[in-house]
């Protein structure tokens, strides 16, 4: 069985995808390994898993966080402990299981790309910041980068067999967010509580908000546009508010097609963990029984935020950093009560409207960190919030 083993480096293991990746790694021992695990601030759960999966090397965010291990890994801290597991290399067949939140996350899909490992990736920020650099490194280095996410999930599994040329559409299907059957009126005084009951997905709270104001919507619309090469006026974005089909893709003869199935994260996980192949699953099997499905448009009037990031999109260069500084500042502040929902819409709006981000280069990697890093604490600064 060794041969199809696959040796995974899990980031983000203690978050939701990670716990749900650990969950299928559990019900498929003889063909996954964790090799690292990078953990967050609930150290009692990093212990647990920590303890029950023994990985090689362990990154914990926060020196002060290390605690003592039974069988002595490899230990690391901090955004350099990242880098050490992206770059740590003991076997072939390995993958970086990105589930960090942020554009943290960037850095060590890169490192890790450049250690030659595939990439089975949560961290929506890689792709938005960095999509057209990182398609340059995997076709260079020769590896591999899945999405773990329902929709992207659902659109590779659509083009199984497809030519990229018969391609008409790409249909993101939207839940709508957890204010989905409010008007803009009602959204001026939400609570951030209030913002973090989403009706369909169990997620962390950066994405549940970026649902909310649809910016989740927006980036996996340009997470599409890379993963799968289809220009921007050929992604739209649907309203599904099932949750029940993940995905669309219309060909040229008009013929549709989707996936569809219950809303956990496990199937997409797994698919990614396994593609192209789909593994046995305990998860729950849709009742198609009696299922109804409705769709309709996504207004940009209503989400503006979807708006912004095609927008951003189309200006290209740093906009695309800027936009996902802006909205990760912006998200910061909201959940931290110093600003409204409302206010990280205009947050983000007055950001790609300025010009001071133009240029007329393609911006390296670390110019787009470095001014992602200056917009993030200016806007910070402005709300005397400084880290
Ligand atoms: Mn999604």
């Amino acid at each position: 069985m060794d041969e199809v083993m696959k040796y995974l480096y899990i980031l983000g293991a203690c978050g939701s995808i990670g716990t749900q990746t650990l969950d299928v790694v559990r019900q498929h021992k003889e063909e996954y390994r964790v090799v690292g695990m990078s953990v967050g601030s609930n150290l009692e759960l990093a212990k647990k898993l920590i303890e029950e999966f023994k990985p090689e090397i362990v990154c914990f965010r926060k020196q002060e966080h290390i605690f003592s291990i039974s069988y002595k890994p490899i230990v690391v801290y901090g955004d350099e402990g990242l880098l050490a597991i992206s770059r740590y290399r003991g076997y072939e067949n390995e993958w970086l299981v990105n589930a960090l939140v942020g554009v943290v996350g960037l850095l060590p899909t890169v490192t890790a790309i450049k250690a030659r490992k595939s990439i089975a990736l949560a961290n929506k920020e890689t792709l938005v910041v960095a999509g057209d650099i990182i398609n340059e490194l995997i076709k260079e280095y020769k590896v591999d980068l899945v999405p773990i996410d329902s929709e992207h999930s659902a659109i590779l599994q659509c083009l199984r067999g497809e030519e990229k040329k018969d391609i008409d559409k790409l249909l993101i299907t939207a839940s709508g967010g957890s204010f989905r059957n409010k008007t803009r009126e009602e959204l001026i005084d939400v609570t951030v509580e209030d913002a973090l009951r989403h009706p369909n997905w169990s997620m962390g709270p950066k994405i549940t908000i970026d649902s909310a104001t649809m910016m989740n919507k927006g980036f996996e619309v340009i997470e599409a546009h890379y993963l799968f090469g289809i220009a921007y006026e050929h992604i739209e974005a649907v309203y599904h508010p099932e949750s029940i089909v993940h995905s669309l893709v219309q060909f040229n003869d008009g013929s549709i097609k989707a996936q569809l199935g219950v809303s956990d994260m496990r199937i997409p996980i797994a698919y990614a963990l396994a593609y192209p192949k789909h593994l046995n699953g305990e998860t729950e099997r849709l009742n198609l029984k009696g299922c109804v499905l409705h769709f309709d448009e996504l207004s940009l009037d209503r989400y503006p935020c979807l708006g912004y990031a095609y927008a951003a999109a189309k200006k290209g260069g740093l906009y695309l950093a800027v936009l996902n500084a802006a909205n990760e500042a912006a998200v910061y502040l909201f959940l931290n009560k110093k600003i409204s929902f409302l206010e990280i819409e205009h947050m983000i709006e007055k950001e790609i409207n300025s010009s001071v981000y133009e240029r007329n280069y393609t911006p390296s990697l670390e110019e787009r960190i470095t001014v992602g890093k200056e917009v993030y604490l200016k806007l910070l600064k402005e709300y005397g919030e400084i880290i």
